[in-house]
């Protein structure tokens, strides 16, 4: 709400008592918009406009919000698209809008854009252009009607791939013969933290102070325990709205974190759903002056960190004998753990202690229904003898391009040698 008032006070100094009577043209103008949306109060008493115009309790108008749901469709073919981009630091969300001539339905039927890259950290001033290439299409849920948010990936002029353009390589990877036959499936689990503005301290929590230990928060309810519910709703809403293909969301172990999970879906598409989802978030998060943070670790100490478990599955380890080609994939897995380590995230060393449902950074695990392994595997899977794995190591703050595109590579292209296989199938105890 705080992002809706603060622009009006252009419009407050307006509705001062005087300006009012000063300048006629403009309470005539603002006076017959208020009329004509209430009719009723104007039979009642014309004189009256002023004071039922006035909202807000120090004497403002806030009308902001009419304008902004103002449904543009018949008067206008017209959208607009939010076009949205990975920034510099590689977690950081930008976006510019433009208008559009008519409605559209496909990333294709969207002009490519620009942007100043070196306002971003990703391109020198004297050549500061970067390109926007359309990729994935969402509704808007805060402009509504046919007005769309885009994602985009990044490239230069010459149409290389900058290097914060993860989704280039990740796309390769999905169109692979071998990978589209498998049919790889991503449900990621996107935890987040609340901080409370100006602070940098989580929402909930006393400034200054601590609450209680970890144990009441995790999924709980009541105005002790629980801190930012109506953000993490409004985002499933929105998400919903938008096209996302949104499955869940829960409270955190601990106060003021939040999770929410996408998928299952499809190669490619787990990626842009989440990064449309976390900028949705970044959006939600702005209107109601609570910051967002995907550190793995915000809180040192007896605190949870803040993960992104990506749980996996391909044809074959959806199929009958799914088990033995999980466990194949475990085994490759572990042979590349600090490839996939390196990728997981910046700071994922201050989350992956071997404390807090972790496992240790430096040495790889699995297990059945463990929490403290780097893979789980389900207790339905187990028993089924199929089903999906769970990689418990990415961090919050990592690419869902590179950790899907990873997961896709290291288990469906990539191959050990039959001895580094045979060792890491003793040392795992995998029959495989
Ligand atoms: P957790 O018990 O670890 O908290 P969640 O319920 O939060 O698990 O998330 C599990 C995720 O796994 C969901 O997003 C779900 O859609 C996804 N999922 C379920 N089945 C599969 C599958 N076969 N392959 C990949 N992902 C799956
Ligand atoms: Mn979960
Ligand atoms: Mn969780
Ligand atoms: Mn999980």
């Amino acid at each position: 709400m705080a992002q809706i008032l603060a622009p009006s006070v252009q419009w407050q100094t307006r509705f001062t008592k005087n300006s009012i009577e000063a300048s006629s043209m403009t309470s005539k103008m603002w006076g017959s918009l208020f009329l004509k949306q209430n009719k009723k109060a104007r039979v009642k008493s014309s004189t009256k406009y002023r004071a039922l115009a006035v909202k807000s309790e120090d004497g403002t108008i806030n009308r902001m919000e009419d304008l902004l749901n103002l449904d543009v469709t018949p008067y206008t073919d017209k959208i607009i698209a939010e076009y949205i981009w990975i920034g510099g630091t590689g977690v950081d969300v930008r976006s510019k809008s433009r208008t559009i001539s008519k409605p559209v339905e496909h990333p294709s039927e969207l002009p490519k854009w620009n942007y100043d890259g070196s306002s971003t950290g990703q391109a020198p001033g004297d050549d500061s252009e970067v390109i926007l290439y359309p990729q994935a299409i969402f509704k808007d849920p805060f402009r509504g009607g046919n007005n769309i948010l885009v994602i985009c990936d990044t490239y230069t002029p010459q149409g290389e791939p900058i290097p914060t353009n993860k989704r280039h390589k990740a796309a390769q990877i999905f169109s692979d013969a071998k990978v589209l036959g498998e049919v790889p499936w991503f449900g990621i689990e996107q935890e987040y933290t609340l901080m409370q503005q100006n602070v940098n301290w989580p929402l909930g929590w006393p400034v200054g102070g601590y609450p209680g230990p970890q144990g009441p928060y995790y999924c709980a309810a009541g105005a002790d325990k629980s801190f930012g519910r109506d953000i993490s709703d409004a985002h499933y809403k929105a998400c919903l709205y938008a096209g996302i293909n949104i499955s869940g969301t829960n409270g955190e172990v601990m106060p003021g974190q939040w999770e929410f999970q996408v998928g299952p879906s499809v190669g490619i598409e787990a990626g842009d759903h989440i990064w449309c989802a976390r900028y949705l978030l970044e959006r939600i998060t702005e209107q109601a002056g609570v910051v967002l943070t995907l550190d793995p670790k915000p809180i040192d100490g007896d605190w949870n960190g803040a993960g992104c478990h990506t749980n996996y599955s391909t044809k074959s380890m959806r199929e009958e004998g799914g088990f033995e080609v999980i466990k194949k994939a475990i085994l490759n897995l572990s042979l590349r753990h600090k490839e996939h380590i390196s990728a997981y995230g910046e700071g994922n060393e201050r989350r992956l202690t071997g404390k807090h449902e972790t496992a240790s950074i430096d040495s790889f695990s699995w297990g059945v229904a463990n929490r403290g392994c780097s893979i789980r595997v389900g207790r339905d899977t187990e028993k089924e003898g199929k089903g999906y794995l769970e990689d418990r190591r990415p961090a919050s703050n990592m690419d869902p391009y590179i950790v899907t595109g990873l997961l896709a590579e290291t288990t469906l292209l990539w191959e050990p040698t039959l001895e580094a296989e045979a060792l890491a199938a003793q040392k795992l105890s995998l029959n495989v």
